[in-house]
């Protein structure tokens, strides 16, 4: 199974963000958020969770995620005298500080709980943020957002413009030019009808920062495949489809573990002739590995930039501390070696990206 999303990155990312901290309020280093669009039910949660790699988002036949949930994965080192056996990985809701939630189906049933507090349990969509956060060693720094999805016809509690709301509420996030477009569309409807890429499209026309994702390879009507789709003939995407095999109603309804889906995903393609020829774009780890290969690209642009807002903070340390004598000598010699690091990370980067260094680039 892969690591969860962007793990082969995580030490160079934390190194990072470490001399940034180091560096002190003013400078920080961020990585870009992620956010799944989609219609309804296109399994964009189910996408979101694999990516994780834990069972803990509400995903059903129905209309589960009716306000935007903010997850944000948080990075930390597990202290080496910890018990053996000792709780790793937590989550805990902006809305109940101090909770931590060690059993990840509770997190699922607070999601909704809250959820209903806001809107009812009748179906009622809002904007109004959940915010959580996942701690854990095995996580890279990033905030992932799973929306609802674009629903037409009111049913519920919803009002009747709860097309335009919906479409307004996902723009807001996806507008932003720091966010990469997960965007879902299931293979057993037309994807010249895909709300997720006409969405994509209003909010990134060249395509820079979105990814086609097309799930449900496996319910497909018999004679059709999604070939075409995933070689972008169809509808052209720069960065490319990723084709995926999610957990369907019944695997959720038996409590199919991911490991499970993961497996039973690699089955499917192997089984299947005609992805044969497509295995770089087919699989919950290739969407994976797709992802790191954007974060990297993302971390080498900015860091340039960061490089020498640090290098002009160096010299403003210097002058300041210029009328304190040796003072200096320990702030500018701190700085430096930071810079030096700093440096060395992106040389790591520049050859990541060239290839020398397959291990780190891969998923
Ligand atoms: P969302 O509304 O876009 O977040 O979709 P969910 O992730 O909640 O999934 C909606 C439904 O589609 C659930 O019943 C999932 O089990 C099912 N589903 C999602 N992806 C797949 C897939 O790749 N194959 C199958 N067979 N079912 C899927
Ligand atoms: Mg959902």
């Amino acid at each position: 199974t892969p690591g969860p999303i962007g793990s082969s990155v995580i030490p160079i990312v934390n190194k990072l963000q470490d001399i940034f901290a180091q560096l002190g309020s003013s400078s920080t280093f961020d990585l870009p958020q992620v956010a799944v669009v989609g219609s309804q039910s296109s399994g964009k949660s189910s996408v979101l969770e694999a990516l994780v790699g834990r069972d803990f988002l509400p995903r059903g036949s129905d209309i589960c995620t009716r306000r935007p949930l903010v997850l944000q994965l948080v990075h930390f080192t597990r202290k080496q005298d910890a018990p053996a056996g000792d709780m790793e990985e937590w989550g805990e809701f902006l809305h109940i500080p101090g909770n931590r939630f060690y059993d990840f189906s509770e997190i699922r049933r607070e999601i909704q709980a809250e959820t209903d507090r806001e809107v009812g349990g009748n179906k009622g969509v809002s904007d109004k943020q959940i915010r959580l956060k996942i701690f854990s060693p095995n996580v890279l720094n990033i905030t992932l957002v799973d929306l609802p999805g674009i629903t037409k016809v009111p049913v519920g509690d919803q009002p009747n413009d709860i097309e335009a709301r919906i479409r307004t509420m996902i723009l807001s996030y996806i507008k932003h030019e720091t966010c990469i477009i997960l965007a879902v569309s299931p293979a057993n409807a037309d994807l010249s009808n895909s709300d997720a890429l006409q969405m994509a499209r209003i909010a990134d026309p060249d395509g820079s920062r979105t990814i086609g994702v097309i799930t449900k390879l496996d319910i497909m009507d018999k004679g059709t495949d999604a070939r075409n789709f995933l070689l972008g003939n169809v509808i052209p995407l720069r960065l490319g489809y990723v084709g995926v095999v999610n957990r369907s109603q019944q695997d959720i309804n038996l409590n199919r573990s991911i490991k499970d889906a993961l497996a039973n995903e690699e089955t499917f393609f192997r089984r299947q002739p005609v992805y044969h020829g497509l295995s770089h774009c087919c699989g919950i780890p290739k969407l994976a590995k797709k992802l790191n290969q954007i974060l990297v690209q993302h971390i080498r642009a900015v860091l340039p930039g960061l490089k020498s807002r640090i290098n002009s903070q160096l010299v403003a340390v210097v002058k300041e501390h210029a009328a304190y004598g040796d003072v200096v000598e320990s702030k500018a010699g701190q700085g430096v070696k930071l810079l030096n690091i700093l440096t060395k990370y992106c040389e790591a980067f520049t050859s990541m990206i060239e290839g020398k260094n397959e291990e780190l680039s891969a998923a």
